[in-house]
């Protein structure tokens, strides 16, 4: 067993936890443990943008930006956090800029910024171009500017690195109202080297997760095949809630029957959403911004469009973007990427025919609770000093109950950033926390169950079971009967993952092994999706019941809180807890949400 030693950890290098990496590693030892290759992790699958109200094409302003997300967020939005981030978004691109990032240009020579869902001017009046760009590749080149200053800051990354597991302490602590507690404090993180078979024990003062999402909960989903919610399942496993785990964005234009992502920049370009009909449908949704209403709104468009029997196609079960009236010029110095996707995958020519389009599950809301230092938190009010979460891991929440489109980029680089500060500033003063004994025991266990079982279940079946069940009923449109049955079969794959074997029973890259791992953390945030699903009796951005269509803000005016906790039950789910946790108000009450 091999034992390394490190100021600060940083679990995930996408983008959030290499710009948290930048800050560490000036200041702090740091080493950055990653499942991928650094370059390939799905931050460089961005494409749209990153906003920032810069005003460089037409006026603008952070207070316009943070009016927007809030709003765009269904209100469920902690407003400090989505202050700190518009404020801070300003700085974060020109950060970029310094670093070497090839922004798209004005004419004059300033970063050219575009439309995207739900960014507006003056609360809403118009859309305005906040997003800033490099064509429709902005997330590639942001995982390639920050690994290069890694580079430069000496970062130590180990890739390939599967992190599995927290290795975490309680001790007796007091409130200042004399009540006693159990204060977590995290003492390392457990990992798995691929090519080796072998663990490693990394014993930290400070821990960033800054492991993204879980989209590969659903089946049809944007997502690429690595986001299992490792760094979610790891904290919910170690007692820590996971916020707001309802809301899951499904992104309107994935490409129909495969969920491979259409960047909404070709909406913001000038592509519209048609019917069966060809009729511009979102004009009868969102009359002031049509097809750039914010995600949430145009992915139940298209769905209720379909149902209404409007879709495309022999099942009648997409709807089209249609660019046909753009220019190609125009097409291939702003979307190539996505238009050769059109092309490759769907055999479909944008520059002459519409696209087939249905949405596909994009992005997840909620996650590790954090406060806008990125502290993560064991409940309401209690920090747990020396753990940190940034990126779509965390819930801070500046997304509330929908994200809209080019906060993601910003979010990775405002929250990552102060992550990175904040883990190094820990460390400085901090002392390592004693490792607990045999602190891989957990993981050995589990490894070596998997690798002697003789159980008859097969991943990949279990795994794909699971999709369907998610993408039948916990999708778009939910009620209590698709959420009931989901949960049924969430917990009989449950029992069966009990008897799953794998076929590689070798140490040296046995990707079958960490797959079967990488299940048990699906299975996990499946579940807890769907509790919190159960439990929300509303209707709020990306969460939407049909037997409880509106939005109640008297109830539900707060984020939920999931727990582990073998001795309760939610919802008739047992080893759930659900709380609440209020919602932060700064200027803006809640309104109804026209567009
Ligand atoms: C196709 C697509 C297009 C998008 N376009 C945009 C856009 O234009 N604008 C926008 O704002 N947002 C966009 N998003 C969303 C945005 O890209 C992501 O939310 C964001 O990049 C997430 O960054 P992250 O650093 O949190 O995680 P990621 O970039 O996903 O990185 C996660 C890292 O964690 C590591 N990791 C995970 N599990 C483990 C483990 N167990 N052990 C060790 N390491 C682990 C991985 O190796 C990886 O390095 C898009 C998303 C997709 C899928």
């Amino acid at each position: 067993m091999q034992v390394h030693k490190y100021d600060v950890v940083i679990v995930g290098a996408g983008g959030a936890g290499m710009r948290a990496a930048i800050e560490s590693g000036q200041r702090a030892h740091t080493a950055v443990l990653t499942k991928l290759y650094p370059t390939r992790s799905h931050t460089g699958a961005a494409q749209g943008g990153m906003c920032a109200a810069l005003a460089n094409v037409e006026e603008d302003n952070w207070e316009w930006h943070t009016f927007d997300t809030v709003k765009g967020g269904d209100y469920l939005v902690d407003q400090d956090a989505a202050e700190v981030m518009a404020k801070e978004a300003i700085d974060a691109v020109l950060d970029l800029e310094k670093m070497g990032l090839p922004f798209n240009r004005t004419p004059e020579g300033k970063i050219d910024q575009r439309r995207f869902g739900g960014h507006t001017r003056d609360h809403g009046k118009a859309a305005v171009r906040r997003a800033c760009y490099a064509a429709d590749r902005t997330g590639h080149m942001i995982l390639q500017t920050l690994y290069q200053n890694c580079v430069k800051h000496n970062v130590e990354f180990y890739n390939e690195y599967y992190v599995l597991d927290m290795l975490m302490v309680e001790e007796d602590a007091y409130r200042e109202d004399g009540t006693a507690y159990k204060q977590k404090r995290v003492a390392g993180v457990v990992s798995y080297d691929l090519a080796t078979g072998e663990l490693h024990i990394f014993q930290a003062k400070s821990v960033v997760f800054a492991t993204g999402g879980a989209g590969k909960v659903f089946k049809t989903t944007s997502n690429a095949h690595t986001l299992t919610g490792d760094g979610m399942g790891i904290a919910f496993r170690k007692g820590i809630p996971l916020e707001d785990m309802e809301f899951v964005q499904f992104h309107p234009t994935g490409l129909a029957g495969l969920g491979i992502l259409l960047s909404e920049a070709a909406r913001g370009e000038g592509a519209i959403l048609r019917n069966s009909e060809g009729e511009r449908f979102m004009e009868r949704y969102a009359p002031t911004i049509k097809d750039l209403a914010p995600r949430d709104i145009v992915a139940r468009s298209m769905a209720n469009e379909v149902r209404e029997g409007r879709g495309c196609g022999p099942n009648k079960d997409y709807v089209l973007l249609d660019l046909t009236h753009l220019e190609p010029a125009h097409i291939d110095a702003k979307l190539p990427d996505i238009t050769e996707f059109a092309r490759t995958y769907l055999g479909v020519e944008p520059y002459t025919e519409p696209v087939p389009v249905f949405p596909t599950a994009h992005y997840v809301m909620g996650g590790i609770p954090t406060n806008i230092d990125a502290e993560v938190l064991q409940d309401n009010d209690t920090v747990i000093p020396g753990l940190y979460a940034a990126g779509e891991v965390a819930c801070v929440s500046v997304h509330g109950s929908n994200r809209l489109g080019t906060n993601s980029l910003l979010d990775i680089n405002v929250f990552g950033k102060r992550a990175g500060l904040s883990a190094a500033k820990y460390a400085a003063t901090a002392d390592f926390v004693a490792l607990p004994e045999d602190p891989e025991k957990f993981t050995s266990t589990q490894i070596d169950a998997m690798l002697n079982s003789t159980g008859t279940e097969r991943v990949a079946v279990l795994r794909k079971e699971l999709q369907d069940i998610m993408d039948a009923n916990v999708q778009v449109f939910r009620d209590k009967d698709s959420l009931d049955r989901a949960l049924v079969v969430i917990e009989e794959l449950r029992e069966r993952y009990k008897n799953v074997s794998v076929q590689d029973k070798g140490k040296r890259f046995n990707l079958d092994l960490l797959e079967a791992i990488e299940l048990g953390f699906l299975l996990d945030m499946a579940e807890v999706m769907t509790a919190a699903a159960m439990h929300r009796k509303e209707s709020r951005g990306g969460h939407y019941r049909e037997d409880f269509p509106n939005r109640d803000d008297e109830n539900f005016m707060k984020h939920s809180m999931s727990y582990r906790d073998a001795t309760a039950t939610t919802e008739g789910i047992s080893g759930i807890r659900m709380e609440t946790k209020p919602v932060i108000f700064t200027r803006y009450q809640p309104m109804e949400r026209k567009y």
